[in-house]
């Protein structure tokens, strides 16, 4: 018996050093790079449509974005599957590996009932500012409910790894970093690079010299012109048009943008309404993996950097604006020095490379007037009213809270109090949303805690519904249906494809060149890098890994 499982452990221990044999062939012959990689950079790009990438490609250089596309794998049907698709939600998905449902970011800003007030999504009284006295650095994640997969990654390495968040945007920058990582985030009022005290006590070296350079200053300088000769942008509308807004100050919407002039009224933080804004967050991005030695052993650190900008540009000129695509063309310019810095410091092959958008946007709805495509606006102040009436017809009060872009709170006391059923009066608040022009559908708090939707916007309403924080009703409207009579620019919010599809482009490592057209959300990325990291899904992950597309084989 003894000599038998002798025999037998023998047997084994050959097996498996066969297998091992076999497997460390496999690796050096088909999958040098099966280590992890020694650096992710996360990109996000906040408003990006998925079509510009190919609307603006006979612009773009070889070596930016053509060559993230060319090089890496390219997903054309990534989308959010939730609403609301605004920035702070987006950012959350994307590290956590689900929807608000689970992380509990449902928009930038949400009602607290309890409170009758108004909570940002990154704000906290509890901590300060770092390196600057400004409200702006009142920041944390205090509000999110699941781990990052940048948490993870530092648990998982017993916090050898460095995880740094940068972006404009507070948000754009807290909730990648997560709860272990440092974030920085530009202080608008100041111009500068800042922290809080949920991170640090003071800012680090590098940081501090960064904001010594002032490059604020120096891109509020010059004119903002064209990158290119103006004509030459025949893929965006003329540049004098009825949809565009302006800076303070500026009498037209065209070029060239005199931000010296502008700059003199709003400060140097209007760099983040430009798109030198990008260059500055770039900077940002050298300096952070400079100063903190990122990428330099075979621990895995983790760059998220997200651009701001392209979002207040975004919001001000439009999707056809030559601004936007002039934001996009020097974007691609700055990829591509990206691209070869990574080439030069650490080979492609050893970083890990995304590239994604934290929700699209819109058009404008003259623009849309014109051409005569459906468009319409649905006026929040004017149907809260009425709201308000047909509540105090039906019971004799009002209980309407907040009506909001998607949906309606209710004082559940007064409710109680009134002998009413809480019930009864969402379903007549849902009844009454599907009345008004332009709303395509409301569901209560019931039907979406008690059902299972798996289509279309239903879906997209259920994975937005977060039990705690959510209204008593959510509502979406029709496409291109906007809840505000906003004349210039465009906004996003929607569950509706020009906001939910995304560009998503894996880079470097261990990505094979190609293109998938299958659906794949926005929410799978996480467990994605879960899998390329070796490390756990984060603690809320919902999404499912997309690696097999993508691994080099
Ligand atoms: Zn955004």
């Amino acid at each position: 018996m003894k000599k038998l499982i002798c025999y037998t452990v023998l047997l084994s221990a050959s097996v498996l050093l066969l297998q091992g044999c076999n497997y460390e062939n496999e690796r050096t012959e088909t999958n040098p790079h099966y280590e992890t990689p020694k650096l992710v950079i996360g990109i996000m790009v906040d408003q990006m449509r998925h079509d510009y990438i190919y609307r603006y490609w006979d612009k773009y250089g070889d070596d930016g974005i053509k060559r993230l596309v060319n090089e890496g794998f390219s997903f054309d049907n990534a989308r959010f599957d939730y609403m609301p698709t605004f920035t702070g939600p987006g950012h959350a998905s994307v590290y956590t590996g689900t929807t608000p449902t689970v992380h509990g970011i449902i928009g930038n800003s949400w009602y607290l009932r309890d409170e009758d007030r108004t909570t940002y999504v990154t704000g906290d009284p509890d901590v300060s500012g770092v390196g600057t006295d400004s409200d702006e650095g009142k920041m944390s994640p205090r509000w999110l409910l699941s781990s990052t997969i940048t948490d993870e990654l530092m648990m998982h390495t017993n916090m050898r790894s460095k995880v740094v968040g940068m972006a404009l945007k507070d948000r754009g920058s807290i909730l990648p970093a997560g709860h272990i990582g440092d974030a920085y985030w530009f202080d608008y009022g100041n111009a500068k690079m800042i922290s809080s005290t949920f991170y640090m006590d003071e800012l680090p070296g590098w940081v501090e010299e960064f904001n010594a350079r002032d490059l604020p200053a120096q891109y509020v300088s010059e004119a903002w012109e064209t990158l290119l000769p103006i004509e030459e942008y025949i893929e965006s509308i003329e540049d004098d048009n009825p949809y565009e807004g302006t800076f303070n100050g500026q009498d037209r919407p065209v070029f060239p943008h005199d931000l010296p002039a502008y700059a003199e009224i709003s400060g140097n933080g209007i760099v983040a309404n430009t798109p030198f804004g990008d260059k500055y967050t770039f900077e940002f991005l050298y300096a952070a993996i400079e100063g903190e030695q990122l990428g330099r052993n075979e621990i895995t650190d983790f760059a998220a950097v997200s651009f701001s900008s392209p979002d207040h540009i975004g919001h001000r000129y439009g999707p056809p604006s030559i601004e936007v695509q002039d934001t996009y063309l020097r974007f691609d310019r700055e990829i591509a020095r990206l691209l070869n810095y990574i080439d030069e410091e650490f080979g492609k092959e050893n970083v890990l490379v995304f590239l994604t958008s934290d929700h699209g946007a819109g058009h404008n709805a003259r623009y849309l007037e014109d051409l005569q495509v459906p468009t319409g606006r649905f006026l929040r102040n004017d149907i809260a009213d009425a709201l308000s009436s047909r509540m105090m017809e039906i019971y004799g009060f009002d209980p309407v809270q907040s009506l909001r872009a998607i949906e309606v709170y209710l004082d559940h006391e007064m409710i109680r109090n009134n002998g009413a059923r809480l019930e009864n009066v969402q379903k007549d608040v849902a009844n009454f949303l599907i009345e008004q022009e332009g709303v395509a559908g409301a569901l209560t708090a019931d039907a979406l805690r008690y059902n299972s939707f798996t289509e279309a916007m239903h879906r997209n309403a259920q994975r937005g519904y977060n039990a705690s924080r959510s209204g008593d009703v959510m509502y979406w409207l029709d496409p291109q249906w906007f809840t505000s009579n906003q004349t210039t620019g465009t906004t996003h919010g929607s569950p509706y494809s020009y906001d939910t599809r995304a560009p998503l482009i894996w880079y470097g490592y261990d990505i094979s060149p190609g293109r998938s057209h299958t659906p794949v959300f926005i929410s799978d990325i996480a467990s994605t890098l879960a899998n390329f990291l070796n490390i756990p899904f984060t603690s809320g992950n919902t999404g499912n890994p997309m690696n097999d597309y993508i691994y080099q084989r």
